[in-house]
C-alpha cells in the first residue's frame, strides 16, 4: 500500500515527495500556473502545478470537491508568500501527480464558509456535506474529544460504562414516550426511554456503585424550536453518596473539561455558586437564571445550582402522567430534603416539601439535573399515592423498581448532562443541532431518510395495526 501522509503532517516533511488524500478545497486557474487547496480530515494545504508540469493537464480538469490521491513536494513558500498562525502557512505543496478518484457534481451550497447562512433545510437533507464544513467538522471532532476525556475522566474515577435498553417499558421523565409496536406479541408496545433512570438505579441494587452511560434518551414532546427528539445525556449514578459528592465530582469535571479544551474561557465561580429555587424564581422569574457578570464576554461561563425546588406541584394540563392533584417536579424517584421527610411520609404539607433535586445550568441554560433517591420503598411508595395512583396501578407500573428496593438497595443518586446543549454552549453555537451530526429538524423529521415515513401494507398486517384514514398525518 502507498505511504499517506495526513495534511497535518506534512510541515514535517519539508522538500519530501509525499502523497495525500483527500478532496480540492479551492481551485484558482491563473492561466501558467493552477493553485490548488487541497483538504483531507487533519487539515488543509496549498498546492501548486508549475508551468511545463506533466499535471497541467488533468489540472485543468478538476473541480471543487474532487477526491484525488496527489503526489507532490513539500516546499517551503517563497517569503512574501508565507502565512504566519496558519496550520501549513510557510509550506506548499508542488503538485507532480494527480489520481482522480472520484468526481463530484456542483454542490447544492457552498461549504468553504459559514454554513450557518444556508438554509437550513438544505443543510439538513445534505447533511454530510455540511459536516464536510470547517466548523460543523470541527463541533461533531470536539463532541468526541469531550466524550472521550469524560469516559477517561470517569474510568480513572472507579466508573463503568454500562448500556442499558432501548426497547423497554415506559419510564416517567415527565414527557410522552416513543413507542415501537411488537410484532410477536401484537397488540403490545415497547417504550423508547425518555432516561435510563429506572435502569441505573437498578444498576446500583445489582452492586455496581458507579454507573455511567453516554445515554441516547427519546422523548415525544412537541416540537419546541431547540428541543430533539432524540438526544444525548451523560447519565450517572453513585452508591452511598450525598448531593455534595455528586455536585462536587460534577463540578471537577466541568472545570477540567473547560481548563483543557476551551483554555480562552473563564469560569466566572468557582466553586459554582448555588441558589435555591424560591429566589431564583423570585429574582429572575425563572429557575435557569442567566447570572454572567458580562452577557457581551462570549468567553464568560457562569455554572450555576439551582437547589431546593418543590418536590410536588399541582396537575396542570402539561401534565401527561399525574392522574391526582399533585405530580412529581422533576422526577417520581427524587427524595425529599431530611427536613421534610417525615412530612412527606406523613403527607402532609404536600407543597412545602422540598426535594434533593439539583439542577445545574450555564449563561441561563439547564445543563442537567439530579438528585438523591428514595432507596426504601415504603418511600417511593409514598411519592405514588401522594401523586393519587391506586395500589393496581403501582404494582403494575412501578412494582419491579419497589421489589428491588426491597432487596439490599443501596442509598443512591445521580445526575444527567443535558450533553448536545453543553457542547453547544461550549462551541458557542446557537442550537443544539450545530453539534449533533445528524439532527432532525426542529419539528422532528430526519430529512436525509426521510422520517417519520409510512410503512408498508406489509409491514401493518405483521404488527397487526392498522391506521385510520382520518388521522393520518399529511405530508404537504
Ligand atoms: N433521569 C433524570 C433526567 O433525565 C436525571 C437524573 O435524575 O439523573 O432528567
Amino acid at each position: 500500500m502507498k505511504q499517506r501522509t495526513y495534511i497535518n503532517e506534512l510541515s514535517e516533511k519539508k522538500q519530501e515527495t509525499v502523497i495525500i488524500y483527500g478532496w480540492i478545497n479551492v481551485r484558482r486557474d491563473q492561466g501558467k500556473m493552477i493553485f490548488l487547496d487541497f483538504r483531507d480530515t487533519s487539515g488543509i494545504i496549498q498546492g501548486v502545478i508549475l508551468p511545463n508540469s506533466n499535471a497541467m493537464e488533468i489540472g485543468k480538469t478538476l473541480r471543487e470537491e474532487f477526491v484525488v490521491e496527489i503526489t507532490g513536494k513539500v516546499n517551503e513558500r517563497p517569503e512574501k508568500n508565507k502565512k504566519s498562525g496558519i496550520l501549513n502557512g510557510d509550506i506548499e505543496l508542488e503538485i507532480l501527480h494527480i489520481n482522480v478518484l472520484n468526481e463530484s457534481a456542483t454542490l447544492p451550497f457552498p461549504i468553504s464558509g459559514d454554513t450557518r447562512e444556508v438554509n437550513e433545510s438544505i443543510r439538513l437533507k445534505y447533511r454530510y456535506l455540511d459536516l464536510r464544513s470547517d466548523r460543523m467538522h470541527k463541533n461533531i471532532a470536539n463532541r468526541f474529544k469531550i466524550q472521550n476525556f469524560i469516559r477517561n475522566y470517569l474510568e480513572k474515577d472507579g466508573f463503568l460504562e454500562i448500556e442499558t435498553p432501548l426497547l423497554s417499558a415506559p419510564t416517567p421523565e415527565g414527557s410522552r414516550s416513543y413507542v415501537v409496536p411488537s410484532r410477536i406479541y401484537k397488540g403490545s408496545f415497547y417504550s423508547l426511554p425518555q432516561s435510563p433512570q429506572q435502569y441505573k438505579q437498578l444498576l446500583m441494587v445489582s452492586g455496581f456503585e458507579k454507573y455511567f452511560q453516554f445515554a441516547r434518551c427519546m422523548r415525544d414532546e412537541d416540537t419546541r424550536g431547540d428541543r430533539q427528539p432524540e438526544f444525548t445525556q451523560l447519565d450517572m449514578e453513585m452508591s452511598f453518596v450525598t448531593e455534595e459528592d455528586i455536585i462536587q465530582l460534577n463540578e471537577k469535571i466541568l472545570i477540567s473539561i473547560v481548563e483543557k479544551y476551551y483554555p480562552e474561557k473563564r469560569i466566572q465561580q468557582i466553586p459554582f455558586p448555588r441558589m435555591p429555587y424560591k429566589e431564583a424564581m423570585g429574582k429572575y422569574g425563572n429557575d435557569r437564571p442567566d447570572i454572567r457578570e458580562d452577557k457581551t464576554d462570549a468567553n464568560l461561563l457562569a455554572f450555576l445550582w439551582i437547589v431546593d425546588f418543590p418536590m410536588f406541584e399541582k396537575t396542570g394540563e402539561d401534565n401527561v402522567d399525574g392522574t391526582g392533584e399533585w405530580t412529581f417536579t422533576h422526577n417520581p424517584f427524587s427524595k425529599p430534603r431530611d427536613e421534610d421527610f417525615e412530612k412527606f411520609m406523613s403527607k402532609e404539607s404536600i407543597g412545602e416539601i422540598l426535594t434533593t433535586q439539583y439542577d445545574i445550568t450555564l449563561n441561563g441554560l439547564e445543563i442537567g439535573g439530579g438528585s438523591i433517591r428514595n432507596h426504601k420503598p415504603s418511600a417511593l411508595r409514598t411519592t405514588f399515592e401522594i401523586m393519587g395512583y391506586n395500589n393496581e396501578r403501582i404494582e403494575n407500573n412501578f412494582g419491579h423498581m419497589l421489589k428491588a428496593l426491597e432487596l439490599g438497595a443501596p442509598p443512591h443518586g445521580g445526575i444527567a448532562w443535558g450533553f448536545d446543549r453543553l457542547m453547544m454552549i461550549l462551541e458557542q453555537e446557537l442550537n443544539i443541532r450545530e453539534v449533533i451530526a445528524f439532527a432532525k429538524t426542529g419539528d422532528g423529521k430526519d430529512l436525509i431518510m426521510n422520517a417519520p415515513a409510512e410503512i408498508s401494507n406489509r409491514q401493518r398486517v405483521d404488527l397487526g395495526i392498522s391506521i385510520k384514514k382520518d388521522s393520518l398525518w399529511k405530508r404537504y
